[in-house]
């Protein structure tokens, strides 16, 4: 997606040859007008999937996958990281390590949201080695819904998560993908 790139590209900083920040438009702050193009774009690639769910986590999934659900006018349903005094339901739960916060966390959706019945787009704002993609798919299997993919905002795809995914049978689509964060710099892989 060209404008995503772009902003990748003017307004993400390197911090390690691993991780990339971009806080002014998707992790902090969000730029509404390229989340209404994020969810267009996503749309047009499950239109006709028959998606009647997406799932995301909290809370930089949310903003993605809000402009999705809406484009394919189905439910959106976020797992949580914290429980909270609400969650008085029974929770489907899933151990998850975070890649940016070098700790594991239970993440968490409660039953009654979640059924078989469901097909489910799965959408993150990263995917470096899966981790996240993962611990939404065992929540996801836990209800015995079916799912139909993982569409991710910014893929780094030197690292191995969408080959995991992809050995497991799981359909990646990827809205930004970078080759390498070496030397500074950002470089995509370019696709026709
Ligand atoms: P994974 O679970 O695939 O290892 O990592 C994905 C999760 O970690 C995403 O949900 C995102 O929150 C975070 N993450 C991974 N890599 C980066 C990165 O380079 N920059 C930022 N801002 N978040 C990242």
């Amino acid at each position: 997606m060209e404008l995503l790139k772009e902003q990748i590209a003017s307004q993400g900083t390197v911090i390690s040859e691993g991780v990339l920040k971009v806080d002014s438009f998707l992790n902090h702050a969000i730029d509404p007008k390229l989340m209404e193009q994020i969810g267009k774009t996503f749309a047009e690639k499950f239109s006709g999937d028959g998606i009647t769910k997406i799932v995301t986590l909290e809370s930089s999934g949310i903003a993605p996958a809000l402009m999705t659900s809406l484009n394919l006018d189905c439910e959106l349903v976020f797992a949580r990281k914290r429980k909270s005094l609400t969650m008085l339901d029974k929770l489907y739960t899933a151990e998850v390590y975070s890649f940016t916060k070098q700790q594991t966390s239970e993440i968490a959706i409660s039953k009654e949201l979640l059924s078989e019945n469901d097909h489910v787009l799965i959408i993150d704002d990263f995917l470096a080695n899966g981790q996240a993609a993962f611990g939404l798919i065992d929540i996801i299997k836990q209800s015995g819904a079916s799912i139909a993919g993982i569409g991710i905002v910014i893929e780094k795809s030197f690292q191995p998560g969408r080959e995991q995914l992809e050995e497991k049978g799981y359909r990646v689509e990827s809205l930004a993908r970078i080759s390498s964060l070496s030397n500074g710099k950002v470089a995509f892989i370019e696709e026709g």
